[in-house]
């Protein structure tokens, strides 16, 4: 600070330090302003905790992704060797082997969906596909992708459907996406013995996706940061939990391109609501940060 203030040291200086507590990093920088004669330095601190996480976030997700991607490609081996030495005598067994084969398949795409669509949204060109969308196909694949992941966790699923589905138009994959994340993140986070709800309400103008769920909950300071690519809550209970971070950075990023959005309600050991909106005939928005 002494030779940018006399202007011996004119170079911009920065180091980065650990905070005192321990809660975080800052990078304090020191700037010569010295004009004429009078001594003069401009100091300024930054927070980059966030930054920080972020980066050290993003290198463990090539490794994240791995494991993640491991899981159902070795059910997937297992299930379908199990078919082939016992499927031709006992089609129970076939039976069973080809569902969870169907199921961890699904999954893997969704996985794979996830890491385009933010391979997509890095390089800062999200496009929605926009097509007519039958909102009634959409909600019987999201029930039976989720029934037996539910039961498997004694969880109650229920799903509150409306009488009539208006026409939608929007980027089905996408929507899909979005919607089966936050479901996907609502059984995830919700310990055994606890339920999920599903209400879809949609007319002529919005439809409305309310996922509520009798979880763990998030402690009001990350309410907003959740949504931030690759935050997790800061919760021990989570390091059992597989994550990467993701799921509702893209979420809220396709509703914002439908011209919707996603918001939360929470209350930590009680649950959450996530709800989603997008306009029924969505006219995509230019791409919108994260
Ligand atoms: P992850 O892959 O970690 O689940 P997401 O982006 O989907 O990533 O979610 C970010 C974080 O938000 C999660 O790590 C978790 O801490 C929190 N979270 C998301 N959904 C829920 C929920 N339904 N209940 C409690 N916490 C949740």
């Amino acid at each position: 600070v002494d030779t940018a203030t006399t202007g011996e040291n004119r170079q911009r200086v920065t180091v980065e330090m650990q905070r005192g507590d321990g809660a975080g990093v800052l990078r304090v920088g020191v700037r010569s302003l010295r004009k004429g004669d009078l001594p003069a330095a401009v100091l300024f601190i930054e927070d980059i905790t966030q930054q920080k996480a972020a980066s050290e976030a993003r290198d463990g997700f090539v490794a994240q992704a791995a494991h993640e991607l491991r899981t159902p490609l070795t059910n997937i081996r297992l299930y379908a060797e199990e078919a082939i030495e016992y499927g031709s005598d006992d089609p129970q067994v076939r039976a069973k082997a080809l569902n969870v084969i169907n199921t961890e398949a699904r999954r893997l795409e969704r996985i794979v969906g996830n890491m385009l669509s933010t391979a997509e949204v890095e390089a800062g060109a999200p496009r929605l596909s926009m097509a007519e969308v039958r909102l009634e196909a959409m909600v019987s694949e999201l029930e039976d992708d989720y029934r037996a992941l539910a039961s498997e966790k004694e969880l109650t699923l229920k799903f509150d459907l409306p009488p009539k589905y208006p026409v939608v138009f929007a980027d089905r994959d996408k929507l899909m996406l979005a919607v089966h994340n936050i479901v996907g993140n609502a059984l995830k986070y919700t310990p055994a013995k606890g339920s999920v709800t599903v209400r879809l309400d949609a007319d002529e103008k919005q439809i409305t996706v309310d996922v509520t769920d009798t979880g763990i909950g998030i402690n009001p300071d990350e309410q907003e940061k959740v949504f931030e690519r690759f935050y997790r809550a800061n919760d021990n209970r989570l390091s059992t939990v597989q994550g990467t971070g993701l799921g509702l950075a893209l979420a809220r990023q396709v509703a914002r391109l439908h011209g919707g959005d996603i918001t939360l309600k929470s209350e930590l050991n009680k649950g959450s609501t996530f709800t989603i909106t997008v306009p029924t005939h969505a006219k995509p928005v230019g791409a919108v940060a994260a």
